[in-house]
């Protein structure tokens, strides 16, 4: 990567005279973190020695550039940039697939927290999109196998990628199809399934921010009329798909609790629980097969 060097007193202002025609400063520091090298913290020490020069990975007019295209076209920072920090790794990401959540970071704790006494097993992650849960849980059941599946074929080819690029093992194969239907061959045998699905009813879809909205694939946003047509073919497909013993976690809308709980009852699995994000909102629904095989 080509080395800029430019002083602390001209990036400050530089910084300033940006953040003066708009946008969020934690956005634009973002940007220079990610996109030119300079952390957050030695941001910070700029301000103490405005005599020191830096070294950056970006030029300042390409980063106005992408800040501008940022600012004006509200296209999210991840995609201009290609890249999303998520866990302790870097993915790809493109327009093609959803920019992976921060609160979706704890599907793969609580997937270590049911699963981790488990030496071998079978995960899956149902609508991979980047690949993120599917990277998350191959770098964490190191001697486990898995499978990674999408409907898009866009989303797959970065899924592979981050995989290939990510994962501790090579023990993953994807597959291109709806939710469990590509997995047959392993129906009975998923130790551990995840998904976070399209959620948002069709009719909050205009309500979000311009850069989701007009920007990250609706397929992977939008749950139909009630938010939650994926969440019931998951759901209603999990007990003849998961192995004896197998868990199904699913991320959700803040308000979808005690339905998908509902409908996991309904269905036949057992040992429910809910977890919360950050943010304290209802956005996991857990449950297992408990049924024992009938050969
Ligand atoms: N959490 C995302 C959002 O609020 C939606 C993700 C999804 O539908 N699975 O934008």
């Amino acid at each position: 990567m080509p080395s800029i060097q430019i002083s602390s007193k001209e990036l400050l202002s530089w910084r300033r005279s940006l953040l003066l025609k708009g946008g969020r400063a934690v956005d634009l520091d973002w940007l220079l973190d990610l996109g030119a090298g300079l952390s957050w913290s030695a941001l910070q020490m700029l301000y103490i020695d405005e005599s020191k020069s830096i070294d950056l990975d970006m030029s300042l007019d390409e980063l106005t550039s992408l800040w501008e295209k940022h600012r004006m076209e509200h296209i999210p920072l991840q995609y201009l940039l290609r890249r999303c920090p998520w866990r302790d790794f870097e993915l790809e990401v493109g327009p093609g697939v959803l920019i992976p959540r921060q609160e979706s970071e704890l599907l793969i704790d609580l997937a270590i927290s049911k699963c981790e006494q488990k030496q071998n097993g079978v995960w899956a992650d149902l609508g991979t999109g980047s690949g993120a849960i599917a990277v998350g849980l191959s770098r964490s059941f190191l001697h486990w196998e898995g499978h990674a599946v999408d409907c898009c074929n866009e989303a797959l080819s970065i899924a592979r990628r981050n995989l290939d690029k990510l994962s501790f093992t090579s023990n993953y194969q994807l597959h291109l199809g709806s939710w469990w239907e590509p997995l047959t061959p392993w129906w009975g045998k998923l130790n551990l399934v995840l998904a976070n699905p399209p959620y948002i009813p069709i009719s909050d879809i205009d309500n979000l921010s311009p850069e989701v909205r007009n920007n990250e694939p609706h397929l992977a946003l939008c749950g139909g009329s009630d938010g939650l047509s994926s969440c019931r073919k998951i759901i209603s497909g999990s007990l003849k798909a998961l192995a004896p013993k197998g868990w199904l976690i699913i991320e959700h809308h803040y308000d979808q609790s005690d339905l998908v709980l509902k409908m996991m009852e309904q269905v036949g699995l057992s040992d429910l629980s809910v977890e919360k994000d950050l943010q304290g909102i209802k956005r996991f629904a857990l449950a297992r097969n408990n049924l024992e095989k009938i050969c």
